[in-house]
């Protein structure tokens, strides 16, 4: 039997070695450690929601208004954390990117292009699929994501 599990606010990660992944990327690509790009990375890891770089921005003047956070500078660090794959994004097309930091279990996404909303899942068969498909082609598998756009329940009781 397949169970599909749909709960993943649970770090697999500790802050504390983030951190310190987080400022040897810095180092070598020679910016600096600040104040301000260590806040983005502790409000993306306190957050279990999937952030746009503009919500992002919102939480942390609202929670740090003396730092002062530019919003260039949390487009720029998720860039590079998207390069140095801490983070992970999910495309909303026009409306741009979400983005989560990989300190969860691995899940899959659903993903309403009405509203927005997005739901996490595993499913244990999919997982084992994915597995039993890149053995049978040879291929070595380091990740995989899965995005699944549609309309969400709330919304199609809307329509
Ligand atoms: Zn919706
Ligand atoms: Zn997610």
């Amino acid at each position: 039997m397949s169970s599909t599990i749909t709960d993943f606010n649970d770090r697999t990660v500790e802050y504390e070695e983030l951190l310190n992944d987080f400022k040897r990327i810095l180092k070598n690509n020679s910016l600096k450690f600040t104040i301000q790009r260590e806040v983005i990375l502790e409000t993306l890891y306190n957050s279990d929601e999937h952030l746009a770089p503009e919500s992002l921005h919102h939480l942390i003047q609202k929670k740090y208004p003396d730092l002062k956070t530019g919003i260039a500078t949390v487009y720029r660090t998720l860039a590079l954390l998207e390069e140095s794959q801490m983070v992970t994004f999910l495309s909303f097309g026009a409306q741009g990117k979400k983005y989560e930091l990989g300190a969860k279990e691995h899940h899959d996404h659903l993903i309403c292009t009405s509203c927005g909303e997005i739901t996490e899942f595993v499913d244990e068969q999919i997982e084992a699929r994915q597995h039993d498909i890149t053995k049978q082609l040879g291929f070595e598998m380091s990740d995989h994501s899965m995005q699944i756009y549609g309309i969400c329940k709330k919304c199609q009781e809307r329509l």
